[in-house]
């Protein structure tokens, strides 16, 4: 098992902490890997500020080019990578190897070009016999915080867009699935130039804190829960640092009586149990027009009831278990509060096997103020409330704290555009919910956070405009 991070070009085990890695489809412990000690961190950060220097000033198609290597490295050892993403996460091993890997290979290949995009704006007099030009230069180095659901496609989001930017980079992953990404240190120890980039493990109280509170630190880049997202706030308040956050989201599915019912439920069991809920645009939140609302619900509680959950490799397997018992009991601690004020159509009780498994949940006729319908579960839990004539759906949808994904159903494009224009999310799908391509923002919004990952406005967060002017004589 690889369990070394790369500081200062080195691969180095952790001085700290021996922190157990489970199987969360056994319960057994896979590997120990050790914390970084705050020595440790605290080298990282020192080697990123010296490499920050060079590699800044490194030519956009130098940059691409590393970014290209690393996509190929990913690819070529994507089977590998994508193996322990699904033994860490219990995630089922062809939505490892399938699903995720072609997009993170992707993602990487797009910041390979985004790399080359960068551009400051045209030079121009604007004070008589002074020429003003207008830079956009890498920020400085960051520290990057990926949470656990997306291993590898988070550390890769968390990478590529910093160094498209020229910014060195050190990017501590989840403490729970760290193990795609120490390999992933292994294989750039050969690539990627000494201190851009560095790889330290560690939880976020003890090796999280200390980095984003680092001194040497420009920019704090984190995806993860609304509180990390805070911490790293309080984090950056204190020495007045650049935050980019990625937080947690509710996403709501407004349904309208004229939706194509059969595409909304085949787009649900696929998306709102996929990686066992834990995602941060899952579809969770249903708003269903009151014409639809019984097919929706019996429909939907038919297809939860027939997801067929079970370990990695098992033959069929459609969702695996979640990734921790205290997650588990978070989980199911939603589904029991609301038990008595809604009605669980589907599902609704943890699995008798070993693991973390918990069934495809479906709660009908909820409350949309409700606990269950506002706070993030991040775990295959859905909940159904409905709406009638004279009531605004989109409304609804707003008064939520979240404002990551969302989807609007129907066949008239007026309504569509509509809804759209009025809600207040980072991105909405129309007629589909869940598809992903690097080249458009995963943008956040309210209580999600702010900036986005993917697109070329994802280097927003890595980059500082600079105004030059020269004098004429
Ligand atoms: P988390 O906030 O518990 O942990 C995320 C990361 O932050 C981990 O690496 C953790 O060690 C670190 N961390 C925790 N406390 C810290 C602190 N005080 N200082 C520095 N680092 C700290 O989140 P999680 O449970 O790993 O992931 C689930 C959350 O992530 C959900 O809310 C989910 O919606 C969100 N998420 C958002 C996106 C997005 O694109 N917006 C994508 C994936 C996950």
């Amino acid at each position: 098992m690889h369990t070394r991070m790369l500081i200062n070009g080195e691969l180095l085990q952790g001085e700290g902490q021996a922190l157990p890695v489970l199987d969360p489809a056994s319960g057994e412990q896979i590997a120990l890997v050790n914390e970084a000690s705050q020595e440790q961190v605290d080298a990282a950060v020192r080697s990123a500020e010296e490499a920050f220097c060079s590699f800044a000033r490194t030519t956009p198609a130098a940059r691409s080019a590393l970014l290209l290597d690393i996509a190929a490295l990913i690819e070529a050892h994507g089977p590998e990578l994508a193996a322990l993403d699904s033994a860490n996460v219990g995630k089922p091993w062809p939505s490892a190897l399938d699903d995720e890997l072609p997009l993170t290979v992707d993602s990487v290949r797009f910041f390979a070009g985004a790399a080359r995009t960068l551009s400051g704006v045209a030079a121009g007099e604007y004070v008589a016999r002074h020429t003003s030009l207008i830079r956009r230069d890498p920020l400085g180095p960051i520290a990057a915080i990926a949470p656990w659901n997306y291993p590898l496609m988070m550390a890769a989001w968390k990478l590529a867009a910093p160094l498209a930017a020229g910014c060195s980079v050190v990017l501590k992953p989840s403490e729970v699935t760290p193990l795609s990404t120490l390999r992933l240190a292994e294989l750039l120890q050969d690539v990627v130039p000494k201190g851009v980039v560095n790889l330290i493990n560690g939880a976020g109280a003890s090796v999280g804190d200390r980095l984003v509170n680092a001194a040497g630190i420009e920019g704090i880049s984190i995806t993860g829960s609304p509180a990390t997202g805070a911490a790293a706030m309080r984090a950056a308040s204190r020495q007045l640092r650049q935050v980019h956050l990625e937080l947690g989201g509710k996403a709501p599915v407004i349904v309208f009586a004229d939706a194509d019912i059969e595409k909304l439920l085949a787009t649900l069991r696929a998306t709102a149990f996929f990686n066992a809920g834990q995602d941060c645009a899952q579809p969770c939140r249903l708003l269903v027009a009151d014409a639809v609302y019984e097919r929706v619900v019996a429909g939907l509680a038919e297809a939860a009831a027939s997801i067929r959950t079970g370990s990695q490799r098992e033959a069929g397997t459609e969702m695996g278990p979640l990734v921790s018992e205290a997650h588990r009991q978070r989980v199911a601690g939603f589904v029991e509060r609301a038990r008595g004020r809604a009605e669980v159509v589907a599902g609704g009780y943890a699995e008798d096997r070993p693991g973390f498994f918990y069934r495809p949940t479906v709660v009908a006729n909820v409350d949309p103020d409700a606990e269950i319908a506002t706070c993030e579960i991040f775990g295959p839990v859905v909940s159904v409330s409905r709406f009638g004539e004279g009531q605004d759906p989109v409304a609804i949808a707003n008064a939520g704290r979240y404002g990551l994904a969302s989807s609007v159903w129907t066949r008239d494009n007026g309504r569509a555009m509509d809804a759209t224009s009025r809600l207040r999310y980072g991105f909405t799908w129309v007629n589909t919910h869940g598809v992903a391509t690097p080249e458009m923002p995963w943008a956040a919004m309210k209580g999600s956070g702010h900036g986005c990952d993917m697109s070329v406005f994802a280097l927003d967060a890595y980059t500082a405009v600079r105004h030059v002017m020269f004098a004429h004589g």
